[in-house]
């Protein structure tokens, strides 16, 4: 094999190098039905077991209730900007949304089109970055429903808690599902895209509390509608079967390790870089200290022109993906559930090396 490097893309993004092997051996013929996955029909029992198992494993994993429906939609996470309000939001009712950075606008800019939006709370433009308050959100009493980013992938900002909100709460969890134990009953709708913490790109989750997908009007083609992907399992039409197939192998190994311990390892790998990052004024921290990611780690060299030279003497460690996000700059290390310690070990080396040399 030639030897993999240290993924820190933030999407797609590294997965777990188990998956890959699997999926490399099954990939032809797919346990002994003569035929890849690639070519059956999505109709078949050997697809519709894989289809079935990937759902099992989120609704284990997460402990979904049963008044919850489980989705795997295509359209990205970007289509959820647009399908939540068109679904969910009635005509002159209001939606209470966050505006913690970059994705929420971009879910609220959907939102708009479709109806009317009522900003909570807006830390879009704070400096450090973070997320809103919890205790500081100013709610629509009957909003139709409050919308939140649990994580925002560019500036590396995270909700640490969920406010209790009287209206369903949705989240764009995109970049942070699957990295820590939730209490799902807080939430009415949940979507994440997979290709951060759940497999490729090409599949979208959606948790949702069955009744919220009678709101949506009759009138809506059958595409953008919850209710009719919750009657047809997800198979209303052709589903991404071979995302959906990686999907449950990556959702494999997290039940068999655990969400608890999956949590604890993220902590752990983001803290040992932040710690690099705080131990001197070479470095500097992108987001606020209470809210920093433990998925998208952001920071800053306070010589802002040695940071070309930062991305380029990583690349050269084998150290890719570090350039932060084109709208913002600096520096991003991507650390999903996948990414591996080993490659923490590396970038916290480098990190110090680098420090020594130019500092
Ligand atoms: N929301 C968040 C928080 C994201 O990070 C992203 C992708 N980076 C999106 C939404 C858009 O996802 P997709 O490309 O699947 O539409």
């Amino acid at each position: 094999m030639t030897s993999r490097i240290f993924n820190f893309n933030p999407g797609p993004a590294t997965l777990p190098f188990p998956v890959l092997e699997q999926a490399r051996d099954e990939l032809i013929d797919y346990r002994e039905t003569g035929m890849s996955l690639l070519e059956a029909s999505h109709r078949g029992t050997t697809y519709r077991e894989v289809h079935e198992k990937a759902i099992a494993n989120l609704r284990h994993i997460l402990d979904v209730p049963q008044n919850y429906a489980i989705l795997l939609l295509q359209g990205g996470a970007s289509l959820q900007f647009g399908m939540v309000p068109m679904n969910l939001l009635g005509q002159g009712d209001t939606a209470d949304y966050t505006n913690s950075g970059a994705w929420a606008a971009r879910a609220i800019q959907d939102a708009r089109r479709v109806g009317n939006v009522h900003i909570a709370a807006d830390s879009q433009n704070d400096v450090p970055r973070r997320v809103p308050d919890i205790n500081d959100l100013n709610l629509t009493e009957t909003a139709a429903y409050v919308h939140i980013t649990s994580n925002e992938t560019i500036s590396g900002a995270q909700w640490k808690s969920f406010p209790k909100t009287q209206s369903p709460l949705v989240a764009d969890m995109s970049s942070d599902i699957l990295s820590r134990p939730l209490d799902i009953s807080q939430f009415g709708l949940i979507y994440a895209g997979a290709q951060k913490n759940l497999g490729p790109s090409g599949v979208t989750v959606v948790i949702m509390r069955r009744d919220l997908a009678d709101r949506a009007p009759t009138e809506l083609p059958s595409m953008l509608t919850y209710k009719s992907h919750i009657d047809t399992d997800s198979m209303l039409n052709t589903p991404p079967c071979f995302s959906i197939y990686l999907l449950m192998l990556v959702t494999q190994a997290v039940r068999k390790a655990g969400i608890d311990s999956m949590h604890n390892a993220n902590t752990e790998k983001a803290k040992r870089i932040y710690d690099i990052v705080d131990a001197t004024e070479f470095y500097k921290g992108t987001a606020a200290k209470e809210c920093r990611s433990d998925m998208n780690v952001t920071f800053r060299l306070t010589n802002k022109d040695l940071e070309e030279t930062f991305n380029r003497e990583a690349e050269s460690h084998q150290l890719i993906g570090l350039k932060g996000h084109r709208s913002v700059g600096g520096l991003r290390a991507s650390v999903y559930n996948a990414f591996p310690p080993k490659g923490i070990d590396a970038l916290v080396a480098f990190m110090q090396d680098f420090e020594r040399r130019h500092g």
